[in-house]
């Protein structure tokens, strides 16, 4: 189990140090922001849609290592997904991050988004790990205001 998490944790660390999918993509049709007044984590989520399809993402902003990384695995896992896996994807990674039922949800197609599980034990990191999907959520929507965790 000590294993496990370290392997998380390196895998939280390897993103926030080397983000990935950072910036505005080619094609970037829709954009929102999210702040995480608690913790201080801003977040800019730059998507390009087309045909109901997420055909890149990026994203611009500081934060914690845990907002970062979350941001960098996110717009990796939602590129190439239709809005409705999209939006299938955000609900089983809240369910991750807030429920016990996350156990369950982690053996359920999440990947490498799974190892923001160990997340549910520490309530205000939740607000971290879930900021960057909360502003994709907001850009799909194309409301494009600023959404806030508190
Ligand atoms: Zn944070």
């Amino acid at each position: 189990m000590s294993e496990l998490r370290e392997l998380y944790q390196s895998v939280i660390l390897d993103h926030h140090r080397h983000p990935r999918n950072q910036g505005v993509p080619e094609g970037a049709n829709r954009k929102a922001s999210g702040v995480n007044p608690l913790c201080g984590d801003k977040v800019t989520v730059h998507l390009a849609v087309a045909d109901d399809v997420v055909r890149a993402a990026g994203f611009e902003g500081s934060g914690c290592a845990i907002s970062t990384a979350s941001a960098s695995l996110m717009t990796q896992a939602i590129q190439g997904r239709s809005l409705a896996e999209v939006e299938r994807l955000f609900k089983r990674f809240r369910e991750l991050v807030t429920s016990k039922a996350g156990a369950e949800a982690e053996r359920d197609g999440l990947g490498k988004l799974a190892v923001f599980g160990g997340v549910r034990e520490f309530p205000v990191r939740v607000k971290c790990a879930t900021l960057a999907w909360h502003a994709m959520r907001s850009a799909l929507r194309a409301a494009g205001e600023t959404v806030s965790t508190e």
